[in-house]
């Protein structure tokens, strides 16, 4: 019965995917999936109990392990990618630090693009020396510094592609190719794309991240994440990791991740072509220094956006000349636009990275990132477009 769920679920395209990929009824047949708030579950014998135990029965234990709404939720995000698997986590940076320290031992060293969100970085430049695992930071694009930094004992590549919050693009494929050459694995935060624009595991990534925070819910509502990748990484390190340590999705959440998947890619479009017309609109003005968007054909890595993505995203970046006080005229006079740090959201949102996400990078490394005292980070919401305009209209009137 579930072989045959499995199979015709395979056999679907991606928007049906979305909408009912791994819904499991319940003996009543709602439509909605059902949402188990239940910490454990009871067992009909003690062999069951035993079985269970043992992984020789695959039902539930216990929900920290796994949930029936949870998995469901897993299973449609494993769809998105034909990934082998998917764990679900209670945040996008649970998810990050799960992927990286439940694979990490003191000793191992790893490479990483600078350009990161801030949580992103403070887990590799912070956390992860306390326990012996060194990172070599390099500037993303530039293929000859990864292929300097990889060495015998690099245990994984991290990054983001589009990075947080310039947009920078790295080209997937080939720092997959120059970490696999080194017996490196490639750990992905595929967060700015979402499963819908970028491919990640077909472009060589081999495990994924989402903060399944922004676009997924994007309604502002909860927070979660998820790691896709193979079933050895699962078994051998991942569930074991997960079981004893805790950082998983609860029930609740799931189930509005997974009323946010059915709606993803209606609400995507839109806000792509929103990102992309304020892009335009940003571009045209000459108040604004320089605007980043992967579809624009000024962006540095226009071309490798055209190639890795089937959207440049939500997210634009712009600078002001007038550095922080210019930046923070400008959000003083919107109306519209809420100033938040939260992205992928329905409602657009915009915030001054230096002062907020990326405060904690010294001022050094945020110059090394290119993120500059004026630089703002948009993110487009579904508003109607012309109200939008007029509102970052009302912002450049101020500077
Ligand atoms: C927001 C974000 C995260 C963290 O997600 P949370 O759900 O807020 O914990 C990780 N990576 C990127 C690129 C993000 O934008």
């Amino acid at each position: 019965m579930t072989d045959d769920i499995e199979a015709r679920e395979e056999g679907w395209r991606r928007q049906t995917r979305l909408v009912r990929g791994g819904t499991r009824r319940s003996q009543f047949g709602e439509t909605s999936e059902a949402m188990f708030l239940a910490s454990g579950f009871a067992y009909d014998s003690p062999e069951i109990a035993a079985a269970r135990f043992k992984g020789e029965d695959d039902g539930f234990i216990y929900s920290r392990y796994g949930n029936p709404t949870v998995a469901m939720f897993e299973r449609r995000m494993a769809l998105l990618e034909d990934a082998e698997t998917c764990f679900a986590t209670a945040t996008g940076m649970a998810a990050v630090f799960t992927a990286l320290i439940c694979q990490l031992r003191a000793g191992d060293h790893m490479v990483s693009s600078r350009v990161l969100f801030g949580s992103c970085q403070y887990i590799i430049a912070e956390i992860l020396p306390r326990y012996g695992i060194e990172t070599t930071f390099v500037d993303g694009p530039d293929l000859d510094q990864w292929r300097a930094a990889v060495r015998p004992g690099t245990k994984c590549v991290f990054f983001e592609t589009p990075a947080n919050p310039t947009t920078e693009l790295i080209d997937v494929a080939a720092v997959a190719e120059i970490a696999h050459s080194a017996g490196a694995r490639v750990v992905l935060d595929n967060v700015f794309a979402t499963p819908l624009l970028q491919r990640s595991l077909d472009l060589g990534a081999d495990i994924t991240v989402y903060s399944t925070t922004k676009h997924i819910d994007g309604q502002g509502r909860c927070l979660g994440g998820a790691i896709l990748g193979p079933q050895a990484f699962y078994t051998d390190e991942l569930m074991p990791f997960m079981r004893h340590t805790g950082p998983s999705m609860s029930p609740f959440n799931a189930w509005v991740m997974l009323k946010g998947l059915e709606t993803l890619e209606v609400r995507l479009a839109r806000m792509c072509d929103n990102a992309l017309a304020l892009a335009r609109f940003l571009e045209d003005q000459d108040a604004v220094r320089r605007v980043l968007h992967p579809n624009l054909a000024s962006h540095p890595q226009h071309d490798l956006a055209a190639r890795q993505m089937t959207h440049g995203g939500t997210i634009v970046a712009f600078d002001l000349p007038g550095g922080q006080e210019a930046a923070f005229r400008f959000l003083r006079a919107l109306e519209l636009i809420d100033i938040s740090n939260n992205l992928g959201d329905a409602k657009s949102l915009i915030t001054h990275p230096t002062t907020t996400t990326h405060q904690r990078f010294k001022p050094e490394e945020r110059a090394a990132a290119g993120i500059g005292d004026g630089m703002l980070r948009l993110s487009a919401g579904l508003e109607d477009i012309e109200d939008l305009k007029e509102d970052l209209a009302r912002g450049l009137a101020a500077l």
